[in-house]
């Protein structure tokens, strides 16, 4: 279904982005890896997903913290595979404090990698897609996006951001071809959710898969995480035919959770 088609995919080192590249590459494209971990993991890891789908497969460790290193993974895709068709945002972080105790450097960081990066990142591939007629941009934005929760200011914010962001791209390409949809999924069991699972089992003396319960049943009705292959699976659908008439989504994925 994407053969020919080369997607970049921010922070698929890990977690969702890692399940929304192994997805798109099960449908025939080439990917961009980015994201941050072990040299020998990461290679390790865009060699395996290579030999499984048949895909070219490299990886770029931009910081999308930095603006200049967006323009160079996109630079760097368009060198490899003289395209860009797909943009997934994905590259994520959090930070968990009460707004007074809020570190600057920590909201500064949250903004930059979580907001800003999908601007730098769009604005970087959005003339290619423009001009062959057909793009993907598909940002990983979050229940947060549409609902607060305590002691994540710069996270929610961020991820309303994605959202309004999202809507003004889908307006500016609207007939282009290009769609910009968000998808917003709620608890997914990853390393950033599991930070949270420890911590939480720390405060309150319990042991981390009763924390983890916790965590997800006091939000979400399923009571089941979500999982980054349903998410790949939605992400593969957004770049789909079927989908050509939906831009500027946010499309849920969260076990209920902003149903209530
Ligand atoms: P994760 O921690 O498992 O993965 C994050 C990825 O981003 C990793 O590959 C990491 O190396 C990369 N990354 C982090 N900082 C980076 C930087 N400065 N530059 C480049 N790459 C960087 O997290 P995840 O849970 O898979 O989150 C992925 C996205 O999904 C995030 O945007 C997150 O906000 C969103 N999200 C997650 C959940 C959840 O419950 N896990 C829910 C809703 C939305």
């Amino acid at each position: 279904m994407l053969s020919r088609k080369t997607a970049i995919v921010t922070g698929s080192t890990s977690g969702i982005g890692l399940g929304i590249a192994r997805a798109l590459a099960g449908v025939g494209a080439d990917l961009v890896l980015n994201g941050f971990g072990d040299r020998d993991e990461i290679e390790t890891l865009r060699r395996s997903i290579a030999t499984e789908f048949g895909v070219r497969v490299v990886h770029h460790g931009a910081d999308l913290s930095k603006p200049d290193e967006i323009r160079s993974l996109v630079g760097h895709a368009q060198g490899e595979f003289g395209r860009v068709d797909i943009l997934v945002n994905n590259a994520g972080i959090q930070h968990v404090a009460p707004v007074e105790e809020f570190p600057t450097d920590r909201w500064d960081a949250v903004i930059a990698i979580n907001l800003s990066a999908v601007f730098h990142g769009t604005h970087h591939v959005l003339p290619g897609m423009r001009e062959r007629g057909w793009g993907r941009v598909i940002n990983i934005a979050s229940v947060h996006g549409m609902v607060g929760s305590v002691n994540k200011a710069a996270y929610v914010a961020a991820k309303h951001g994605v959202i309004g962001l999202t809507k003004v791209v889908a307006l500016e390409t609207a007939g282009s071809g290009v769609t910009c949809n968000a998808i917003c999924p709620g608890w997914v069991l990853t390393p950033l959710v599991q930070k949270q699972i420890d911590a939480l089992a720390a405060s309150q003396g319990i042991g981390v898969e009763e924390a983890g319960r916790r965590l997800v049943g006091e939000k979400q009705p399923s009571k089941e995480f979500v999982t980054p292959d349903q998410l790949g699976g939605l992400a593969v659908f957004l770049c789909s035919d079927a989908a050509e008439g939906m831009t500027g989504s946010a499309v849920t994925m969260d076990g209920g959770w902003t149903s209530q």
